[in-house]
Parts: structure tokens; sequence; C-alpha cells
């Protein structure tokens, strides 16, 4: 089967470029939709790669043509949003397609596209997503304590939106996080056996000891 859309959400900090980096691995033929931002590059970043970075007005000027499945305001700052043509394209080559979208985006999709398989990504707990958060900050020379902060409570708004999605991750060990999502894919995929036992224990509704865990750190569930 081929041409799954798979919705990716995840606190800032969380793991979930490292996590989908190592997915993309794993897995043969998943494709990663590259959004267009209005912010600037992060360290290393380049034009086409990580995102299409743009201006504000051009950005504006894709809303008012229709040209976004979804955009958002994200961290109250820049837009950010996923071109219709990558959908298009995917749908057209028969490719899944790998949005990693916050939860304003990914609420868009779910409601325009029910049957996409949508993945909520969690770090164990605030106290390791912000040592998470400020290892990146300080690798790409970057200390601003407001981001910070700002990223910390931004995590606590966005758990709450959990059970929208159909899979919950707890991203402590890479590895097994790797693995947790592979089976996911595979299962979406149609394929049996360990890796659908494993992906099924994955779903938000199952609850794993990990997830509760990791919810009850954050003071939810
Ligand atoms: P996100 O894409 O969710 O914002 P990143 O992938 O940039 O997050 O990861 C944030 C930081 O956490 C990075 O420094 C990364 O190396 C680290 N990291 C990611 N996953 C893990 C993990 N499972 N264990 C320890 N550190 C991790
Ligand atoms: P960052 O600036 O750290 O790369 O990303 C900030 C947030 O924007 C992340 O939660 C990321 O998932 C989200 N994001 C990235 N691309 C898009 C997009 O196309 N649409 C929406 N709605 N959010 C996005």
């Amino acid at each position: 089967m081929a041409g799954i859309l798979f919705i990716i959400s995840a606190p800032s900090g969380s793991g979930k470029s490292t996590l989908v980096n190592e997915v993309r691995r794993l897995v043969q033929g998943l494709e990663f939709s590259i959004s267009y931002t209005t912010r600037q590059p992060r360290g290393s970043e380049e034009n086409g790669k990580e995102y299409w970075f743009t201006t504000k007005p051009e950005f504006e000027r894709m809303i008012s043509a229709g040209e976004f499945l979804e955009y958002a305001t994200v961290f109250g700052k820049n837009y950010y949003g996923t071109a219709m043509s990558a959908l298009d394209d995917a749908r057209t080559h028969g490719h899944d397609l790998l949005l990693d979208i916050d939860v304003q985006g990914a609420l868009q999709v779910m409601k325009k596209v029910p049957e996409a398989v949508s993945i909520f990504i969690l770090p164990p707990s605030p106290q390791i997503l912000e040592k998470r958060l400020r290892n990146r900050s300080q690798a790409e020379g970057v200390t601003d304590e407001g981001v910070i902060e700002a990223r910390l409570s931004q995590a606590r708004t966005e758990l709450k939106h959990l059970s929208d999605y159909k899979y919950a991750l707890v991203n402590d060990v890479l590895d097994q996080a790797a693995s947790e999502m592979r089976a996911i894919v595979l299962k979406a995929r149609g394929e049996n056996g360990e890796t659908f036992v494993l992906a099924a224990s994955c779903e938000t509704m199952a609850h794993s000891e990990r997830l509760d865990a990791a919810l009850a750190s954050f003071g939810l569930g």
C-alpha cells in the first residue's frame, strides 16, 4: 500500500527531527514534506533541505492563492505551512508522505484527510525536555532564556491535544522510539506480526506505562 499520509507533532525539543531522521533510515519510501516558514534558518539549516525559507509577504500571497494544505503561526511569531503541492506530488507518485507539523496544523490536516495516521511524540519529562532544549541551544550558539521558557510552556499546552492523535510515542531511548515509529509505519502499510503488536501498544488509547509516566511528570493524565 502506498500514498499514506503520516502527521507527526511534538513539543519543540522532544527529539522529533532526530527520531524522524532515524526512522527514514530504517524504512524505505517515506518522503518528508519540506514546509515553508518565515523564520530565519538556524545553525546549518539550508533552504530546500529542512525548510523553504520565505518572506512574510510571499507566505501571505500563498495563503491568498490557496496554496497551503495547512498553515499556522507557531510560537505566536512565524508562519509555517505545508504546500498542497507536497501532498499532490506524493499522491501522484503513490508515495507515503510524512508531515512534521505543529498541533494547530495537525488538527487542520486531520479534518481534511481523516485517514491520515497521526503520531504525537512526547519527551519523557519536562526536566528532560528542558535539558534537550538547552543542549540544542548551546550547540547552535543561541542562549535565549525567553525562547526556552516559551517552548516549555508551549509543550504543556500542546500535550493537552494528545488524545486527538492515534499514536503516542515517548522519546526516551532513541532506538526504542525509532523501532516503535517504524512499527507504526509498517502497520499502516498493512504488515502483520511483531510490528503490528508493537504498533498497537503505542496507540494513545492503549495508555502504556511509559505514556502515563510521561503525562504524570507534566502534571497531566
Ligand atoms: P525537535 O525536532 O523535536 O525540536 P531535536 O531532534 O532537535 O528536537 O532534538 C532536541 C535535542 O535532543 C537534540 O540535541 C537531540 O540530539 C536530543 N535528542 C533527541 N532525541 C534524544 C533521545 N532519545 N535521547 C537523548 N537526546 C535526544
Ligand atoms: P522549528 O522552528 O523548531 O523548526 O519548528 C517549530 C514548530 O513548527 C515545530 O513544532 C514544527 O513541527 C512546526 N512546523 C514545522 N513545519 C510546519 C508546517 O508546515 N506547518 C505547521 N503547522 N507547523 C510546522
